[in-house]
């Protein structure tokens, strides 16, 4: 399948044929249109310089040095490094420690975090026959934990009861004390978010996170965000040992650059992608697919 992108690759060429060879300097101007590319993806441009060094040192091996479709090999070569990029790692959700396994949710107002502890928590079940349990410490927003409330039911899980006049921690601590007893696998704690980065967000989730010691903690990143993915990850993964990402609106018309910068820059597995607002909106992330997305 000819790609718009390899279509334009393969135009830069086109004008030296007749040339027995392909030149660096050829290179180099397919290598400014896979960037251009990126950027119109809105992966981060640091990613994208690094992106772009990793894939001209292939480029300027024989593969398409001496290809008769450089520009096809090019794109061949960008395309896997996307994948490898975007791939590495574990998919699903890592259950292994002592029940209740607790799951820590973490990323902006607004990315989807609610949405997706919910619609993980119906994956636990059907995929993985679990018996879940979800609190809320967005004691910030009362509104918040009833969300949480109403998708817990449509996910089939429990709910832990939390209420704006508690503090996060013994919210946390009560409903860790509820899952045990109750012999509970999965405990998926909703956190509070902020629309921007706060050092008092950062503080309580780093607090939550010592006191639970959870066997996965979750950014969830909204795709649509582009370029401030990128400084959200870093901000989040600073503070924390993340264990997976969650790239939520991927139904949306973004090309989706931000997987690219969020797992580059946190390091940590993309495990799923939010696909609708629907609870069964999640699927098992696909870094294949969504390199022939990014590049368009
Ligand atoms: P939170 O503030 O991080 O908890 O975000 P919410 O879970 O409340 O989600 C914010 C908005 O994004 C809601 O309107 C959700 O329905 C919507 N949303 C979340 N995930 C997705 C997704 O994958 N696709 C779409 N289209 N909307 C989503």
């Amino acid at each position: 399948m000819a790609s718009a992108l390899t279509e334009k690759l393969s135009r830069l060429v086109k004008h030296i044929s007749g040339q027995a060879r392909i030149t660096e300097s050829n290179v180099a101007d397919m290598l400014r249109e896979v960037r251009m590319a990126l950027l119109e993806a809105d992966v981060a441009l640091p990613v994208v310089r690094d992106f772009i060094a990793r894939v001209k040192e292939k480029a300027l091996g024989q593969e398409v040095l001496g290809s008769l479709k450089p520009g096809q090999t090019l794109v061949g070569i960008v395309n896997r490094e996307l994948a490898a990029t975007m791939g590495e790692g574990v998919s699903d959700i890592n259950l292994a420690a002592q029940p209740p396994a607790v799951i820590l949710m973490a990323g902006l107002q607004g990315a989807g975090k609610t949405t997706t502890t919910a619609k993980l928590a119906r994956h636990l079940i059907q995929k993985r026959k679990k018996k879940v349990l979800t609190v809320s410490g967005d004691v910030y927003r009362p509104a918040a934990i009833e969300q949480l409330k109403t998708v817990t039911a449509q996910a089939g899980a429990d709910w832990f009861p939390s209420s704006p006049d508690q503090q996060p921690l013994d919210i946390a601590r009560a409903a860790l004390d509820h899952a045990r007893r109750q012999y509970y696998d999965v405990l998926l704690v909703d956190t509070a978010g902020r629309l921007a980065i706060d050092e008092a967000l950062m503080q309580e989730i780093k607090t939550l996170h010592a006191a639970l010691k959870p066997v996965e903690t979750l950014f969830v990143v909204d795709a649509m965000q582009g370029q401030d993915a990128a400084n959200t990850a870093k901000a989040f993964s600073q503070a924390l040992p993340l264990t997976g990402i969650v790239l939520t609106k991927m139904d949306g018309d973004s090309r989706g650059g931000a997987a690219l910068s969020v797992r580059q820059i946190t390091g940590a597995p993309i495990k799923f992608a939010g696909t609708s607002e629907k609870i069964d909106g999640l699927e098992v992330f696909d870094a294949e697919r969504h390199a022939g997305r990014i590049l368009g």
